[in-house]
Formats: C-alpha cells, sequence, structure tokens
C-alpha cells in the first residue's frame, strides 16, 4: 500500500465532493418524518413540530435555563450537560427558534456520521468505498432510529465521536507520525464529555489497540505513543487538563526528541498509573453489573425495599436475531454480507481491527438489549462496501462495473428507505396535552412541584417550568414510591402523601439525605404506611407546613401503564419475600358485543342478563357499571349503575373508546376518581384544569 501524506487538491475536491452528497442524502432521508408531520397541528408547538424523544425534554430544560441565566436550586435542571451546552450556544447563534433548533440538531449532527467513514475508506486508499459505508451507515435503521429529526439526545455524536477517534487512531499507525497524537486526545476527551457511558468503549478501544500492538508490532514505540495519548483522552479528568497534558507531552516528544529514549515508559507508566488512580477499570464492572444483574426489590440503609424499576424497561431486553440484523444493517441477508465483508476487510487493512469494539458492543445487543446496535452499524457499513468492490473486481469493463456497484448499494440502502418511509414515531406529546402544561406554567411558580408518573416528568419541566418528584432519569424505587402512592391510593392517603413526598423531599436536598420514606416513617414512628396516615388522620395538623404548592398531573396517557405504575407502591416494604397480591385492572379498546355478551378479550367478557364477569370459567358479579363521556357540550356525564354489593367494577370510557375492568382499590384511587368521574374532595384538590386528555389539580393541604 502506498501511502501519501499530503494530499493533492483533486484528491480533496473529491472527498469533499463524496462528504457533501452522503451528508445530503443521510439529511434529506431524515426529511420524510417532517414532510409527514408538518401538516398535523396535533403535533406542532410554537409553529414547529414538537421533539419525539421524552429525554430530549430533559436537555432542551437545561439549554433554555442557560439561555435565560438562571434557573431554581434543586430543580434538577441539567444547566451543565454538554447537549444543553451546544443547544444553548447554537441557540444564541443561529437565527432559528429554539423548537427549530432542537427538532433538527439530532438530523445535521447525526448525519456528521459521513465525515469519519469516508475518512477511515481514504485512510486505506479507498475513498469510494468509504463513501458507499456512508451512504448506508448514515441511514442503516437503528442508526437513524436514534439520530431521525426530532430525537433530540446525545446518541446524535455517540457515534461520531469515536469514529473521529478510530480514524485518528488508524491514521497513526498508517503514517506514524506525531501529528495524529493530539486529535487521538481530543476525539477521546471529547467523547468521554459528551457521554461519560462511553468510558467502557472507549478502555475496549484503548485495550484492542495495545493487542494489536503486542500481536503484530510489539517492538514499534509509536503505537504506545498512540495508545498513551488514548489513555490521557479517557482520563476522569476534566476536558482541559487532558489537552494540557496532551499538549505537554506532546511537546516533550517533539522538542526533546533525545530524551525520548530514556523517558518513554516512565512517562507511560506515570500516565497508567493516573488512569487506575482516577477511576481504571472500576466503573465498567459497576456499568457490567448494572445490565447483568437485574434485581426486582432492592433495599435501602433503613431496611426498606422498592421495586426496582429496570424490569419494566422495555429496551433491556433479549431481542431475535433478524431484528438485531435489521436494526444494524436494515436487512438479515445484507447483514451477513456485511459481516463477511468485515472480516475479510480486517484481514486486508489490519488496522481496521481498531473498530472491533465498536462491533463487539454492537453486539452485545443480542443479549444486553437493542440500544446497542448503533454501534456495530458503520464498521458492518465499511465491511459491506468492501465486499461489493472486491466482488466487481474483476468486472473489466467500467460502466458495467459502476452498475453493478449502483445495484449493490441500492439493495443495501433499500431496506433501510422502507423502514424510514414507515417509521414515523409520534411526537412525546400531543399539542392538545402541552397546551394544559403550557397554562399550568403559567398558574404556577417556579419552585411548585407537579406529582405525575415518572414518564412525563421531563415534558413537564420542560413546559411547565416547574419542580418534579420524579423523571426520565430519577426514578428508582424509592422516589417512585410517593408518585406511585399518590396516584393509586384514595384522594386522603394521596393529600397527604403529595405534601409529605414534596416537603421531604425538598429537606433532603438540604439535609443530603434521599432517603424520603424512611425519613417519613422515621419522624412519625411509624412502622408502615398505613400507620403513618393512620397517625396523620388522627392529627392532621401534624402534616409538615406546606412552603409551595403542590399539583396532580392525571394524564389519559397513563390509564394504560396504571398497573405499572401501582406495583411500585402496592408492596410490603419491610419484607421483599412478602408478595402481595396485585389488585385487578383490566383496559380494552376491542369490544364485541355477540347479543347475549360482551366479548372484552383475553377471555373476558360480560353475561348481559345476568350482569355477570367471566374471566375465563370464573363468574364475578358486576357491583358497579359506569358508563362516562363528555356531551355535546363538552361536560363530562357519567351515568352510574349498582347491581352487587360485591364484585368488580365495570367503566366504559366512550368518548376515548376504551373499557375498564377495575376492582375497589383502582375504583377509589386518586387517579381513577379524579381523572375519570372528575369527583374530588374539595377539602383537599381543586381542580385547574379539566381537559379531556389532561386533568390538573393543586393540592389544599
Ligand atoms: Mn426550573
Amino acid at each position: 500500500m502506498k501511502l501519501k501524506l499530503s494530499e493533492d487538491s483533486s484528491t480533496i475536491k473529491l472527498l469533499l465532493f463524496f462528504i457533501l452528497v452522503a451528508y445530503l442524502f443521510s439529511l434529506s432521508m431524515r426529511y420524510f418524518w417532517v414532510a409527514e408531520f408538518q401538516g398535523m397541528p396535533q403535533f406542532q408547538w410554537n409553529n414547529e413540530l414538537m421533539i419525539n424523544t421524552n429525554d430530549g425534554y430533559f436537555f432542551a430544560e437545561g439549554a433554555r435555563d442557560i439561555v435565560a441565566g438562571h434557573h431554581q436550586p434543586n430543580d434538577l435542571s441539567p444547566v451543565n450537560e454538554p447537549l444543553s451546552l451546544l443547544t444553548a450556544w447554537l441557540s444564541q447563534i443561529l437565527p432559528v427558534s429554539f423548537e427549530t433548533l432542537i427538532l433538527y440538531m439530532p438530523s445535521f449532527f447525526g448525519a456528521l456520521i459521513v465525515v469519519p467513514i469516508i475518512l477511515i475508506g481514504h485512510a486505506f486508499g479507498q475513498a469510494r468505498m468509504g463513501f458507499v459505508a456512508a451512504l448506508i451507515a448514515g441511514v442503516a435503521h437503528s442508526y437513524y432510529n436514534r439520530t431521525m429529526t426530532g430525537y433530540y439526545d446525545t446518541d446524535m455524536l455517540n457515534i461520531v465521536l469515536p469514529l473521529f477517534g478510530v480514524y485518528f487512531i488508524i491514521l497513526a499507525i498508517l503514517h506514524q507520525r506525531n501529528r495524529f497524537l493530539i486529535p487521538i486526545t481530543l476525539s477521546f476527551a471529547l467523547y468521554y464529555w459528551w457521554y461519560p457511558s462511553s468510558y467502557a468503549i472507549n478502555t475496549a478501544v484503548l485495550g484492542t489497540l495495545l493487542i494489536y500492538t503486542a500481536l503484530f508490532d510489539r517492538t514499534n514505540r509509536h503505537l504506545y505513543k498512540i495508545a498513551l495519548f488514548v489513555v490521557i483522552g479517557i482520563l476522569s479528568l476534566p476536558v482541559l487538563a487532558k489537552i494540557a497534558l496532551a499538549l505537554a507531552v506532546f511537546a516533550f516528544f517533539h522538542y526533546r526528541p533525545q530524551l525520548d529514549q530514556k523517558w518513554f515508559w516512565p512517562l507511560f507508566g506515570a500516565v497508567a498509573a493516573l488512569y487506575f488512580a482516577t477511576g481504571g477499570i472500576d466503573p465498567i464492572w459497576a456499568q457490567l453489573q448494572g445490565y447483568l444483574l437485574r434485581e426486582s426489590v432492592s433495599g435501602d440503609a433503613a431496611g426498606l425495599y422498592f421495586y426496582n424499576v429496570a424490569q419494566t424497561v422495555r429496551e433491556a431486553g433479549h431481542i431475535p436475531f433478524s431484528v438485531f440484523a435489521e436494526r444494524i444493517s436494515g436487512h438479515t441477508l445484507i447483514f451477513l454480507l456485511s459481516t463477511v465483508g468485515y472480516i475479510l476487510a480486517l484481514i486486508a487493512y489490519r488496522p481496521l481491527l481498531i473498530t472491533l469494539p465498536l462491533v463487539g458492543l454492537g453486539f452485545i445487543a443480542m443479549s444486553a438489549g437493542l440500544r446497542f446496535t448503533i454501534y456495530a452499524v458503520a464498521p458492518m457499513a465499511l465491511g459491506f462496501s468492501y465486499l461489493m468492490f472486491l466482488i466487481t473486481q474483476p468486472i473489466g469493463k467500467r460502466w458495467l462495473r459502476a452498475i453493478a456497484l449502483i445495484v449493490f448499494t441500492g439493495s443495501a440502502l433499500y431496506p433501510n428507505y422502507l423502514h424510514i418511509r414507515e417509521y414515523m414515531t409520534p411526537t412525546v406529546f400531543t399539542a392538545q396535552e402541552v397546551t394544559s402544561l403550557a397554562k399550568l406554567g403559567e398558574l404556577s411558580n417556579e419552585e411548585d412541584y407537579v406529582i405525575s408518573w415518572w414518564d412525563y416528568g421531563y415534558p413537564i419541566r420542560y413546559y411547565s417550568d416547574v419542580k418534579t418528584l420524579v423523571d426520565g432519569g430519577k426514578h428508582s424505587g424509592d422516589v417512585n414510591y410517593p408518585a406511585s402512592y399518590v396516584l393509586t391510593q384514595p384522594q386522603q392517603n394521596a393529600a397527604f402523601m403529595a405534601r409529605l413526598a414534596v416537603e421531604y423531599t425538598e429537606k433532603g436536598y438540604e439535609t443530603n439525605n434521599s432517603a424520603v420514606i424512611a425519613e417519613m416513617l422515621k419522624a412519625y414512628q411509624a412502622d408502615t404506611m398505613d400507620d403513618l396516615m393512620t397517625a396523620l388522620q388522627l392529627d392532621p395538623e401534624s402534616l409538615p407546613k406546606a412552603t409551595r404548592d403542590v399539583y396532580l398531573y392525571l394524564p389519559f396517557r397513563m390509564m394504560e401503564i396504571i398497573p405499572t405504575v401501582t406495583l411500585f407502591s402496592y408492596l410490603d416494604l419491610k419484607n421483599p419475600d412478602n408478595k402481595l397480591q396485585q389488585p385487578f385492572f383490566y383496559i380494552t379498546g376491542a369490544i364485541q358485543d355477540t347479543g347475549k355478551t360482551v366479548e372484552l378479550g383475553n377471555g373476558l367478557s360480560i353475561l348481559k342478563e345476568k350482569s355477570i364477569l367471566k374471566l375465563g370459567n370464573q363468574e364475578v358479579p358486576i357491583k358497579h357499571f359506569y358508563q362516562v363521556g363528555y356531551d355535546q357540550a363538552q361536560k363530562l356525564q357519567i351515568n352510574e349503575q349498582q347491581f352487587a354489593s360485591e364484585g368488580l367494577n365495570v367503566i366504559i370510557l366512550g368518548s376515548y373508546g376504551r373499557l375498564l375492568v377495575v376492582d375497589d382499590f383502582y375504583l377509589n384511587s386518586a387517579y381513577i376518581q379524579m381523572f375519570v368521574f372528575e369527583r374530588f374532595d374539595p377539602a383537599l384538590f381543586e381542580p385547574v384544569l379539566l381537559d379531556p386528555m389532561s386533568k390538573i389539580y393543586r393540592l389544599k393541604v
């Protein structure tokens, strides 16, 4: 292989042309989603489409507060998050609205993946191979999903940055020049800053480089130099400190080459020691354990056992091979060809071995969950592209080979294109829901709390600028407990807990003690939550003084997940082995009237004549029967009949096209009473906004 260090201008022009075409291609494929939703007002807010990832509202809140220049203590606003900082900075220099900015940032940054891929191809003298791989990787199934328009999250650079790191390592291996060392440190330092979870993959790249050196070139000092600059990049130190260290070490090599011989290894040893002193591989073990060992309950220091959220997160499950393959390459066949091509490319271009950790992490997806597939996308695309150029090489006629290449490339792009055309993720919230949250924002103070389920924490904080107990990043069993309790208990208990949870949470920030439930129980000398509630009923004056307003946010979209919400507080705090029989809840949108029965699916049916519910072979009397819906004037109407003194309750939600079968636990829960029936205890709550999609109450105690 012939290597040139300086490029002639025609090469640079060709590279720029490849990058521009691939970038515009990736970008334009991210416009189908916009085109589909642009005419639909329910997906728009402030004259712009809303984002489609929940976590995005976390970074958006931080960016909003950075721009505003202030936020409240303990409001969990991420004003130091890199994505928030980048967004705030861009919003101040770009002439677009904040909504437009966060909507399109993922597309514009995510499509940058084409740059390092084309450059990696070029590093091996195969810019065309890089170009075709870039076309594929930019739109590949899982990479698209995580960088599509509106997917405002760190993913937009999570693959781009390590690919630059890998590119510079490959360049440094091929050319053995010091000039690539600083870019290596910069890439890894930037990546680690942007995404601290990258620590493990960065360390894996380092390990791969060291194994590569040991196997193929162990006497080559330059390879250890490369490793040294990778280590500096991934140290658990501030970015600027790492850059300073890298520059100092670089200057030493550059200006004192005669000392290099004597001082290289002591220097290497010192930086390696720094690596182990600032964390080493311990954080990786912790991370691995988090993925591999998922316990359903977790005990806290006070000996209380809560429900662990990990087992309700869908993403963390096993996935079938075809799904895995499609997510990486768009189609199982393309994936298999890519794998063969990748292996051949590793043989042909040995430094490409540095991409192995990315592939490895992508393949971990088979057991650890599909979120990891995006790491394998770029190396696999390079593999496919390599195989294609290899296979078409014997074709003598240039035009014939060009056609073959276009057909092959097209066949790899096509399944991904089909996926993009049908992958129409809705926005996180609808305009109707956001309207309610924006109104709540006007009514409330920034220090007020809104209690809801954690799924809605980030959007609530973004649109209403209030505080929340739980959100997409704060939802362990102990903090979910009070939120779950408020939503699923009767109103008296819910009101008490709402006030307790808010005041104890705020106090916990001051005393640095987040064991809120343990503190409550201790303060009331109660063994169980029931004891605590009894104590409060006897002496309501003992409730903490209200320091702020508290709101309950009850959206219709919570209806489907209410059994999951319940799990977090319907448990024995003292004994994890005491598995309580969960209360009964069934929801369906598909009912079928057969004349004598109404079929509800899943073996449930109503025997009309006897007013009895059949659950499989079991017959249960219908206790209450409700028909709830909005009339022409958008007024809530409730029809109620009682058939028995015991049994299950049937609620028909006509306006929502749903039917509920619930036991008395759910019927009496704050959520069902206050959302479905708008029945509230005026001594405890007052309605603030009663929209059909979301109902908001203010706590009066
Ligand atoms: Mn705030």
